[in-house]
C-alpha cells in the first residue's frame, strides 16, 4: 500500500475486491449476493425473447402466473397455513415499521408492547411510538448493550396489547432467536409481530404455535433484492376491518382482494427474483436443509473465535443468542491497526463486506454475514483466512 498517501478502498467498506471475481465472496450485511444459480438464472432472464417481468404489466396474465407461482413457492418453504396471506409491501422494512401499528392500532391510546434488543427493534418501535400507546420492555446487558433477549414475564405485557413486537434477528447486533418465543399464558391471545427482514427463510417457522400475526421481511438479505418486501399477514386480523385512518393506503392489509389483485403496481421483478430464490431452497432441501446449513456456516466462524484465545472475540456470550446470520467479531480486542490489517488482507483475497459504515454509530466489531447467497464452503475459506490470520499475527 502506497505510504499514507490514500487509504486503501478495503477501509472504505468498498466491495470491489481486486481478487478475480470467481474468488470474492460478498459477507455483506445487506443487500448482497443471492445464490450463484439463482444469479444466473437472473441474468439468463434478461436474454430469453419476449418480456421480461420488469415490461409487462402487473394486470396481465403472465404476472399474475409468476405472481401465484411465487406466492405458492413461498407457502411451500415456509409452511404457510392457509389463514395467512402473503402480501408484497413497498418501502422495505421501515415502511411496516409504521404499518405494523397503523394497521393494529386504530386509535392512538391502543396499547403496543415492544421488545427492545438491538438496532431494528428499537427502530420499530421509535416508528411506532408516533401512532400508538408504546409499553417497551428493554433488554441490555449490564454494560447497556444489546446483547441479550428478555425472559418474557406476564406483568411486564399489558394484556389489551393489540400486539406484541420484535426482531428475530439483529441484523447489526448478532442476536437471533433460533425459535419464536411463546408468549406467557395469559398473554397467549395477543399476535405476534416479527421483523425476519434478515432471518426469513433460513429456518421453519411455527405460526399458529407463536400466534404469529405479522411476519415481515425486506427482501434484501436472504431472499431477493431491495425493492419489495414479503409480508404475511393472519387474514382474520385485517379482513374487512379498518386500519387507522392515518393508514396510507398502500399500507393497509385489509385484504381488499389482494394479493390476487395488487393495489397498486407492485415491484413485479424483485417478486419474480423472491420465486427464483424459494424454488432453489425446495430443490435444495427446503427449509430443514438451509438451516443446517445456516448452523455450519455459523458454527465454522464462532470455532474460529472461541479456538482464536481472545484474539478475536464476539459480543454474544448466549450461544443461544448468536446469530447464524451475523456474526460479529473484533480483533485483538479492537487494535486499531490489527483491524485494518485483518481488513485489507482479506479485501484482498476478495472476501468483502465485513465493515459497513452504518448511522448507528461508530463500528465497535466487524460483521460476517452469512445469508442464503453465502455456501458453507465459502464460510470454511473465511474461517482458515481467519484461523491463519492468528498465526501470522500473534505474537509468540
Ligand atoms: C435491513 C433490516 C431492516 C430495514 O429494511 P429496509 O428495507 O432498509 O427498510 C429492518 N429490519 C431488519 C431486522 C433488518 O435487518
Amino acid at each position: 500500500m502506497a505510504q499514507n498517501s490514500k487509504i486503501h478502498p478495503a477501509l472504505t467498506g468498498c466491495l470491489n475486491s481486486t481478487a478475480p471475481v470467481e474468488k470474492r465472496i460478498n459477507f455483506s450485511p445487506g443487500p448482497t449476493s443471492l445464490p450463484k444459480e439463482v444469479e444466473k438464472e437472473i441474468a439468463e432472464s434478461f436474454h430469453k425473447l419476449g418480456f421480461t417481468s420488469l415490461a409487462i404489466s402487473h394486470r396481465s396474465p403472465q404476472f399474475e402466473e409468476i405472481l401465484e407461482d411465487t406466492i405458492t413457492s413461498i407457502r411451500e418453504v415456509l409452511n404457510v397455513p392457509d389463514t395467512y396471506e402473503v402480501l408484497f409491501t413497498h418501502g422495505g422494512g421501515h415502511a411496516q415499521f409504521a404499518a405494523v401499528p397503523l394497521n393494529l392500532c386504530v386509535n392512538p391510546s391502543d396499547i403496543a408492547t415492544y421488545i427492545v434488543n438491538g438496532t431494528w427493534s428499537q427502530k420499530g418501535r421509535d416508528e411506532a411510538m408516533k401512532y400508538c400507546d408504546v409499553h417497551t420492555i428493554e433488554a441490555k446487558d449490564e454494560n447497556g448493550k444489546f446483547t441479550v433477549f428478555p425472559k418474557l414475564k406476564e406483568e411486564d405485557i399489558h394484556p389489551e396489547s393489540k400486539y406484541v413486537y420484535l426482531c428475530s434477528n439483529e441484523t447489526v447486533n448478532g442476536i437471533e432467536l433460533h425459535r419464536l418465543p411463546k408468549l406467557p399464558e395469559n398473554r397467549k391471545h395477543i399476535p405476534l409481530i416479527v421483523d425476519a427482514s434478515s432471518d426469513a427463510c433460513t429456518k421453519p417457522i411455527d405460526w399458529e404455535g407463536a400466534n404469529i400475526g405479522v411476519y415481515f421481511a425486506c427482501a434484501s438479505k436472504n431472499i431477493g433484492h431491495p425493492g419489495v418486501t414479503m409480508t404475511i399477514v393472519r387474514k382474520d386480523l385485517f379482513r374487512g376491518k379498518e386500519p387507522s385512518k392515518l393508514c396510507p393506503v398502500v399500507m393497509s392489509y385489509k385484504g381488499d382482494g389482494r394479493p390476487e389483485k395488487p393495489l397498486n403496481t407492485p415491484a413485479t421483478f424483485n417478486i419474480e427474483v423472491i420465486g427464483m430464490t424459494m424454488k432453489w431452497l425446495l430443490r435444495n432441501g427446503g427449509i430443514d436443509a438451509c438451516e443446517k446449513r445456516s448452523i455450519n456456516k455459523a458454527r465454522a466462524i464462532y470455532d474460529v473465535i472461541e479456538a482464536s484465545n481472545g484474539f478475536y472475540a464476539t459480543p454474544i456470550k448466549d450461544k443461544n443468542l448468536r446469530s447464524r446470520m451475523n456474526v460479529p467479531f473484533n480483533v485483538m480486542g479492537g487494535d486499531e491497526q490489527m483491524t485494518n490489517k485483518f481488513l485489507i488482507e482479506s479485501w484482498e483475497k476478495g472476501f468483502v463486506g465485513f465493515a459497513t459504515l452504518t448511522p448507528f454509530g461508530t463500528r465497535e466489531y466487524l460483521r460476517a454475514s452469512l445469508y442464503n447467497g453465502v455456501t458453507e464452503e465459502e464460510a470454511q475459506i473465511l474461517a482458515n483466512f481467519m484461523t491463519n490470520f492468528i498465526k501470522q499475527n500473534s505474537k509468540k
